[in-house]
């Protein structure tokens, strides 16, 4: 069966917050809850889902400033790639300079890396190491046979357009590998990006002018 998937758009990033759940087990994941936790768990509640684990796609602020809160109110582990640490120890500094006013993110209780399969009641999801965004950037894929896979993109790809890799850690030609990676994946994958609309690997395959071909 499908995933369940819902999203509140949060902070003044506009950054996609993703409720993920398994239809058939109720438990459920959320994907980088950066700001405005009581509205993220709100949508948990309408969908009655116990979380499991609170994901971060990276390290930047947008993505983790309400880690806390969430974490506090679920009791579910939070997870992060490794690499990305020094930035999310760091968001709540970083957020200063946008006067947004946060406290320290946790320290992650688990790493994600390569090759893991992270498990969402019957569901499970792979993690791709994407970086270029920044160091760590993961995303999480999910193959269908049957139907249409699902991938959980970050700021690595968005609808007609690409994450940027002008702040610290990022890589323009890195970026182009992860692409180059994420391309390599079925057209009718919907993809549910870190900012603005969803779209399919095949939309941006045929259309972002940003994508490797
Ligand atoms: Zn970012």
């Amino acid at each position: 069966m499908h995933p369940l998937v819902d999203s509140v758009v949060v902070s003044p990033f506009q950054t996609n917050c993703y409720i993920v759940g398994c239809q058939e087990t109720k438990e459920g994941i959320i994907i980088d809850p950066g700001d405005e936790p009581e509205r993220i768990l709100a949508v948990v509640n309408f969908h009655r889902l116990k979380i499991v684990a609170i994901v971060a796609t990276h390290g930047h602020l947008d993505h983790v400033l309400a880690v806390k809160a969430v974490k506090e109110a679920t009791g579910a582990p939070f997870l992060l790639p490794k690499l990305d640490l020094p930035i999310a120890r760091s968001a709540h500094i970083q957020a200063r300079f946008y006067n947004w006013l946060a406290e320290p993110v946790p320290d992650p209780d688990g790493f994600l890396e390569e090759g893991q399969t992270l498990s969402v009641g019957n569901l499970s999801f792979q993690v791709l190491e994407l970086p270029g965004h920044t160091p760590g950037h993961i995303a999480l894929f999910r193959a269908d046979g049957k139907g249409k896979g699902c991938l959980f993109s970050g700021d690595v790809l968005f609808a007609g357009s690409v994450g940027r890799t002008d702040l610290p850690g990022g890589n323009w030609e890195v970026l182009q590998n992860s692409l180059r990676r994420l391309m390599s994946l079925p057209d009718e994958t919907i993809v549910y990006p870190g900012h603005g609309r969803k779209t399919t690997i095949g939309e941006e395959r045929r259309y972002n002018p940003f994508v490797p071909r």
